[in-house]
């Protein structure tokens, strides 16, 4: 029931709309700084998926806690009155924009697939992939975020699944990197990889699996810089077309939340995130530490927040999470109140709650956010 919820929740975010135009109005908006000196000039946000039409309310719980950002699904964000009273209350509003991870795109054409180095197709429960060298795949992202840009006039666009195929919300700290999946090994990558480079991968290999353990022996170095380079320029391409429609406009990038060394550097070899060369090209960097869920201690939050923060240029907004998800043990009000305090230790620059729809249902932990943002 936890995994249909959370599947909705990315569903919601993936609309059909994504790779369509649609029709609407405008915002701009700008800071709201909560009283408290210790968190002052800090995003504190909510990721935001769906909401009944009573805005007011929703609007005043945020200003009654502090929050002064919005993360919100594109389905929200088409709303006009949700983006009028957003704008009029001064919340920072972002579009959550799901890149790799496109439903609808691969249902209609599966050759889409990234390819593990199983061959099969990059599948794992509701988690399915894009491969990230599709050229014509690209441009329509880039297409789309440009219409919606022009039409929807977010503050900021906060770009999610945009690296390598991994169900991450289920890494252990016990996996080895052996264990974890990796992509792409389809023809598209495989092919340009080789042009790029100039590397020649045997003919005699005429396995997925093959090929990954020959460039695992051989050239794994050009291998990760190469699949980093294919997730960095796209934020590159897309920071600089947001920019040149709206110079203001922020850019904030979901990050898998494995630090440099974990599961041997997978956060490169695996996910193919570079944090320090995706900084370039963003304001914001927002790792997904929902720690209850990957069964760390929210002092891993403070951990993982410092070391991106060593490696980047740009601000760091971690992420936590409200409650518990996929598994069964509870998230208890000392350990969300632990987390949110290490969430917001610098070198961070805030925090975003992982989501509005369970925060809202927890009013004792809507008292935590008040006591550490407010009160503090
Ligand atoms: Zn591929």
């Amino acid at each position: 029931m936890i995994t249909n919820r959370i599947e909705n929740m990315v569903k919601s975010i993936t609309l059909i709309t994504w790779l369509f135009m649609f029709s609407v109005l405008s915002i701009t908006s700008c800071n709201y700084k909560p009283g408290n000196s210790s968190v002052e000039g800090k995003m504190i946000g909510v990721k935001i998926y769906d909401h009944n039409k009573d805005f007011e309310s929703l609007i005043n719980d945020w200003k009654d806690m502090g929050i002064n950002t919005v993360f919100t699904s594109l389905q929200l964000f088409s709303d006009k009155k949700f983006r009028t009273i957003t704008r009029e209350n001064e919340i920072t509003s972002f579009i959550i924009l799901p890149i790799f991870y496109n439903r609808e795109a691969l249902q209609e054409n599966p050759d889409l697939y990234a390819i593990t180095k199983n061959g099969k197709q990059a599948k794992d429960d509701w988690v399915t992939f894009v491969c990230p060298s599709r050229e014509e795949y690209r441009k329509c992202i880039i297409d789309s975020i440009k219409t919606i840009i022009k039409e929807l006039d977010p503050d900021g666009i906060s770009l999610d699944f945009i690296r390598y195929f991994v169900f991450w919300e289920k890494i252990y700290p016990d996996r080895t990197f052996e264990s974890l999946p990796n992509t792409c090994f389809d023809s598209t990558c495989i092919n340009k990889f080789q042009e790029e480079t100039k590397i020649n991968i045997p003919d005699s290999l005429k396995t997925e699996n093959n090929i990954y353990e020959w460039i695992k022996a051989n050239c794994l170095y050009e291998w990760v810089e190469w699949k980093c380079e294919l997730i960095t320029s796209l934020i590159a391409e897309i920071s600089k077309e947001a920019k040149s429609l709206k110079p203001g406009i922020l850019i904030n990038v979901h990050a898998v939340p494995w630090r440099h060394d974990d599961f041997n550097g997978a956060i490169k070899t695996v996910a193919g995130q570079n944090f320090s060369e995706i900084s370039d090209y963003v304001d914001y960097l927002s790792p997904m530490t929902y720690a209850h869920m990957v069964k760390r201690e929210p002092s891993w939050i403070h951990s993982v927040t410092n070391d991106i923060y060593d490696q980047v240029s740009c601000k760091i907004i971690p992420s936590i999470q409200v409650n518990k998800a996929y598994l069964d043990t509870e998230l208890t009000l000392e350990e969300f109140r632990e987390s949110l305090q290490k969430a917001l230790a610098p070198p961070s620059d805030g925090v975003v709650f992982w989501s509005w729809e369970q925060l809202s249902n927890e009013p004792a932990k809507k008292q935590v956010v008040k006591d550490l943002i407010i009160y503090k």
